[in-house]
C-alpha cells in the first residue's frame, strides 16, 4: 500500500484530493496548519479511518516534517498547503512569503535531506509533487494560451510567491537531484472550496438575496477545471509523470466572470426560485476591479494529454451544476466554515 504525505490537505484542493485517494486504499498522512482556510469538517466521513492521520502543523516547521517522514516513511510528498487568495495577497502579502516561500524552503529541505537517507531503490520511486498556479504567467491578451515554457511574469503578491516556490523546487531537483514534478493549474471550482472564492461567494450571496459583487467589466477570463478532474490530472503527474517536469492543467472551459455569475443564478433558479419569482441576476452589481486584476488566463494542457493521455472529463456545464447542487445540499458546511466552529474540534485524527 502506498503511503503518500499530502500538505494543506483540509483546505478545497488538498480536501478533495485526501477523500479520493483514501478511497482508493492509499495511507495519507495529512499535516495541515488549519488556517481560515483549513476545514477539519471537509475530512470528517474520515474520522476513525486507520489510512488517514490528520497532523496539526506547519510545512515551515522543519523538524516536525522530519520527523514524520522518519516515522511514517511515505513514497511521496504532495505540497498543496499555501495561502491561496489573491484579494487576501492584496492586503497583506507577508503571510504568503511566510508559507509559500520561507514554509515551502523548509519543506524542501527537511524533503531532501530525508530522500537522501533512502536506500537506492526507494530513493528511485521517491517523488515530491508541488502544485502550483496558471498565475505566475501572468496575464494574456484575447488570443493565445500558457504553455509550460512560457515565461514567468507574475503580477500579484500571490502569484509572486507561488513562483518563487515554483523556482526553489525546480533548484532543488537540479542542484540537489531531488526527484521532483511541478504542476499548474488554472481556477479550480467544486464541492468543499472556501466561501469567499468567486463561485461559492456568488452561490451563498445569490441564495441570501445579496448584491452579487462583479469586479470591473465582468469580462475577466478564466480557464475553470472542476476539482475532480485535477484530483484526477495530479495522479496521472505523480503515478507516470518524467521527474523534474512541469505540467499544465486545464479545464478547458474558458469563461467571462458575468458568464459564470449568470450561470449560477440560472441554475439556481431552476432549482430554488426566489420567493418573488425574479430572477437572480437582477442582484448582480459591478465594484471596483481588483488592483492589477489579470485579464484573461487561458490553459494549453497538451502536455499532460500528449504524454499521460490525461483530458478532463467534466465539461463546465456539467461541473458547475454539479457544483451548485452540492452547496445546496451542504448549506451546514457552509455555516460551520463560516463562523469557524470547526476550527477548534478534533476529530479524532490529529497526532
Ligand atoms: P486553500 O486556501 O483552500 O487551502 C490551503 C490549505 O493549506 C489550508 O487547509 C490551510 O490551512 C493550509 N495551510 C496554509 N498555510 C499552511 C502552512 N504554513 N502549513 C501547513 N498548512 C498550511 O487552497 P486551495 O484552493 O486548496 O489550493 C491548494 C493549492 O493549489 C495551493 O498551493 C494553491 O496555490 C494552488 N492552486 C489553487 C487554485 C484554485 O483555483 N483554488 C488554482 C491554482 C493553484
Amino acid at each position: 500500500m502506498a503511503t503518500w504525505l499530502v500538505t494543506g490537505g483540509a483546505g478545497f484542493i488538498g480536501g478533495n484530493f485526501v477523500l479520493r485517494a483514501v478511497a482508493d486504499g492509499i495511507r495519507i498522512i495529512n499535516l495541515d496548519a488549519l488556517t481560515y482556510a483549513g476545514n477539519l469538517d471537509t475530512l470528517s466521513s474520515l474520522a476513525g479511518n486507520a489510512n488517514h492521520l490528520f497532523v496539526h502543523g506547519d510545512i515551515g516547521d522543519r523538524a516536525r516534517v522530519a520527523s514524520l517522514l522518519a516515522e511514517h516513511r511515505p513514497d511521496a510528498v504532495l505540497n498543496f498547503a499555501a495561502e491561496s487568495h489573491v484579494d487576501r495577497s492584496i492586503d497583506g502579502p507577508g503571510a504568503f512569503i511566510q508559507t509559500n516561500v520561507v514554509g515551502t524552503l523548509g519543506l524542501l529541505e527537511a524533503v531532501r535531506d530525508h530522500w537522501r537517507s533512502l536506500r537506492e531503490t526507494e530513493k528511485h520511486g521517491f517523488r515530491f509533487l508541488h502544485v502550483s498556479t496558471d498565475e505566475v504567467y501572468g496575464s494574456l491578451g484575447d488570443t493565445g494560451k500558457f504553455t509550460e515554457t512560457t515565461p514567468y511574469a507574475p503580477n500579484s503578491p500571490y502569484s509572486a510567491s507561488k513562483a518563487a516556490s515554483d523556482h526553489l523546487v525546480r533548484a532543488f531537483h537540479h542542484t540537489y537531484g531531488l526527484p521532483t514534478l511541478t504542476t499548474h493549474c488554472s481556477n479550480n471550482y467544486g464541492p468543499y472550496h472556501f466561501p469567499e472564492k468567486l463561485i461559492p461567494l456568488i452561490i451563498q450571496r445569490a441564495l441570501a438575496g445579496e448584491p452579487l459583487p462583479v469586479y470591473g467589466d465582468g469580462r475577466n477570463v478564466r480557464d475553470w477545471l472542476f476539482v475532480a478532474d485535477h484530483c484526477e490530472a495530479i495522479r496521472s503527474i505523480l503515478e507516470r509523470g518524467r521527474i523534474g517536469e512541469t505540467y499544465n492543467v486545464g479545464g478547458n472551459a474558458e469563461r467571462q466572470n458575468m458568464e459564470v455569475v449568470e450561470t449560477i443564478c440560472r441554475l439556481l433558479d431552476e432549482r430554488r426560485p426566489r420567493h418573488d419569482g425574479k430572477p437572480r441576476s437582477n442582484q448582480i452589481t459591478f465594484v471596483a476591479d481588483r488592483p492589477g486584476h489579470d485579464r484573461r488566463y487561458a490553459m494549453d494542457a497538451s502536455k499532460l494529454r500528449d504524454e499521460l493521455g490525461w483530458e478532463p472529463r467534466y465539461t463546465f456545464e456539467q461541473g458547475i451544476a454539479e457544483t451548485v447542487d452540492w452547496y445546496l445540499g451542504n448549506q451546514e458546511w457552509v455555516a460551520r466554515v463560516l463562523d469557524g466552529s470547526y476550527r477548534l474540534e478534533r476529530i479524532g485524527m490529529t497526532a
